[in-house]
């Protein structure tokens, strides 16, 4: 294991390595993952040896899709045959130091582990999620979490440990009492979901809290994908008056992208600890560049706890051109465009989930909204129910109609709530709820 390990120090200039020698070495860490957990983890070596893969075989990247693709309910599987960590364990449990688990929004919870190794693994990219957004030792980072299963947060304390900025814990407290800490401890930097940064501005407005008297010069994002949805982000900026950077995980693969400081309107791959695919979710063959598809990654430093062709089930779009910043890792732009389950097709138009919130975030008087989609003479229409405060709450109901016409070429029907009947989001907000469910194919 040490030779996967001695690969693992961050170093900001691997992300500026040129793309054939950057391959070579995503080459050599799957070769040496593959010969390390074969035999090991038994997940693997069933699956593979069922599929009739084996390391020997791959000589390139590009053998790399003659691999079985792994899909989240075989994890959820492999942790039912074998509670309660499952067969995706390369060591016996003894030598895992950490475990977290998903937030099952979508089925059973997972849990996932990790070895000492693979938890400064985590760590060291979420250095680069901290180096693309300027983030340093000088800097105070805030996480407003508390001690739960969720790893998004424990892996950010870790990345703050290992770059040497002071880690304030704000768990356990309401929101104001957090904004007090921020202003008290002065704290330059806050890591949490989009959600909860408005909602912290939200309490600010209410409490009279002046935001601004913060010294926070920088907020990461993660855990949906807000941050790169521009209305969202320039609402959550102008507010707190910081810059605001994306940032992309998953609890079974790894802090896997981030945003740099150009902030060009996505995110890039870390591709020194992950290899990443766009597929066709239905036929599951690559599509070209600028086509939206299904990102697949495998994770090359997590030993312990190995994903290999995994599919995220999140929508991406690699934009094809570099990105000036010399990055030379792949680049998604807009981010994460959505889960797979929540994009619709109506009339031939793909809709995604994070082009209806850019939309109805130009408009400020809508402080809460959830899409439906509802079937209606056998097809698929969005019902978008609003809440808006102020007065002219018609007339901001049929200005958002025609606006949502104009931007996605579709008719939707708008219509008003009374103020506190809809979800009110803490945490991750779920806008999205599908009323057609039967008469959508499933994905993949
Ligand atoms: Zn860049």
């Amino acid at each position: 294991m040490e030779k996967v390990a001695a690969l693992q120090a961050f170093h900001p200039d691997i992300e500026k390595m040129p793309r054939e020698r950057l391959r070579a070495l995503q080459l050599t860490k799957l070769q040496s993952l593959l010969q390390h957990i074969l035999g090991r983890n038994r997940f693997y070596t069933k699956k593979l040896k069922d599929a009739g893969v084996f390391p020997t075989k791959l000589r390139s990247l590009e053998d790399l899709s003659r691999f079985p693709f792994t899909q989240k309910t075989e994890l959820v599987q492999a942790q039912e045959e074998d509670p309660p960590f499952g067969t995706n364990a390369t060591y016996p449990a003894s030598e895992y130091t950490r475990v977290h688990q998903t937030s099952g929004t979508t089925g059973s919870p997972l849990r996932v582990l990790d070895t000492q190794q693979s938890w400064d693994w985590w760590g060291s990219c979420w250095r680069h999620v901290y180096h693309g957004a300027g983030v340093t030792a000088a800097d105070r980072i805030f996480l407003p979490f508390s001690f739960g299963p969720f790893i998004g947060f424990w892996a950010a304390a870790e990345g703050a440990r290992q770059i040497g900025a002071m880690m304030i814990p704000g768990g356990g407290w309401d929101s104001l009492q957090r904004l007090r800490m921020m202003r008290d401890l002065e704290a330059t930097v806050v890591c949490c979901t989009p959600t909860y940064a408005l909602r912290l501005a939200e309490v600010a407005r209410e409490e009279k809290f002046d935001l601004h008297s913060l010294r926070v010069h920088t907020l990461i994002h993660a855990g949906e994908p807000g941050a790169n949805i521009a209305e969202t982000k320039a609402k959550i900026e102008a507010t707190w008056g910081a810059k605001c950077f994306d940032h992309a995980g998953a609890s079974e693969v790894g802090a896997h992208s981030f945003e740099c400081e150009l902030q060009p309107g996505g995110i890039h791959v870390n591709e020194s600890e992950f290899i990443a695919e766009v597929i066709d979710p239905r036929a599951g063959r690559k599509v070209s560049a600028g086509e939206v598809g299904e990102l697949v990654i495998t994770n090359l430093g997590r030993p312990g706890y190995p994903v290999i062709r995994y599919r995220t089930g999140d929508l991406v779009r690699v934009h094809s051109s570099p990105c000036s910043c010399g990055r030379t890792f792949v680049f998604l732009q807009g981010g994460l465009l959505g889960r797979i389950d929540d994009m619709v097709t109506i009339r031939g138009v793909n809709v995604y989930p994070t082009a209806i919130e850019n939309v109805i975030r130009k408009f400020s008087a809508v402080s809460e909204f959830q899409v439906l989609v509802t079937l209606r003479n056998e097809m698929q229409h969005l019902e978008i129910q609003i809440e808006v405060h102020g007065d002219n709450a018609e007339r901001v109901r049929t200005e958002l109609e025609k606006t949502l016409y104009h931007a996605l070429s579709l008719r939707t029907t708008v219509t008003l709530t009374e103020p506190g009947t809809l979800p009110h989001y803490e945490l991750k907000a779920r806008h999205f709820r599908r009323l057609d469910k039967t008469r959508t194919d499933k994905a993949g």
